[in-house]
């Protein structure tokens, strides 16, 4: 028999920056090694019931970059243009975030966070 599953799973040391903390964190699946970014209850691999959630140390690499001239809102507008990334983190999983407008696909990365409008978004500076 399945044991309950949470929405909210248990969260390691540090908030997460969805939640206003200065931590990214991912899951990972203790029966099948799947790694992932979007919290969910469950493993989307394997369906393993209340998988952990670790802290990102924030290196990675570029997969892929765009430079947004028209943004969707007067807030992203202060911004533009504005580069969007999707980083690959060392730890195996991908995120998408804001970086340094020079970064290009294969660029080493570190995280950092800024405040856009009293929001704390994800920001990949080069390293
Ligand atoms: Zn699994």
């Amino acid at each position: 028999m399945n044991t309950p599953s949470t929405l909210n799973p248990p969260q390691p040391p540090g908030s997460d920056w969805t939640n206003g903390g200065d931590a990214l964190h991912f899951q990972h699946c203790r029966a099948c090694a799947n790694i992932w970014y979007f919290f969910r209850p469950f493993c989307p691999s394997c369906g393993d019931q209340n998988p952990p959630v670790k802290s990102s140390l924030g290196r990675g690499v570029v997969f892929t970059q765009t430079l947004v001239h028209r943004a969707p809102d007067a807030k992203f507008r202060e911004l533009a243009p504005y580069k969007i990334v999707l980083v690959d983190l060392d730890e195996g999983f991908r995120i998408m975030a804001h970086g340094d407008k020079d970064l290009v696909i294969g660029d080493s990365v570190m995280l950092s966070f800024i405040t856009l409008s009293d929001q704390k978004i994800p920001y990949f500076k080069k390293i």
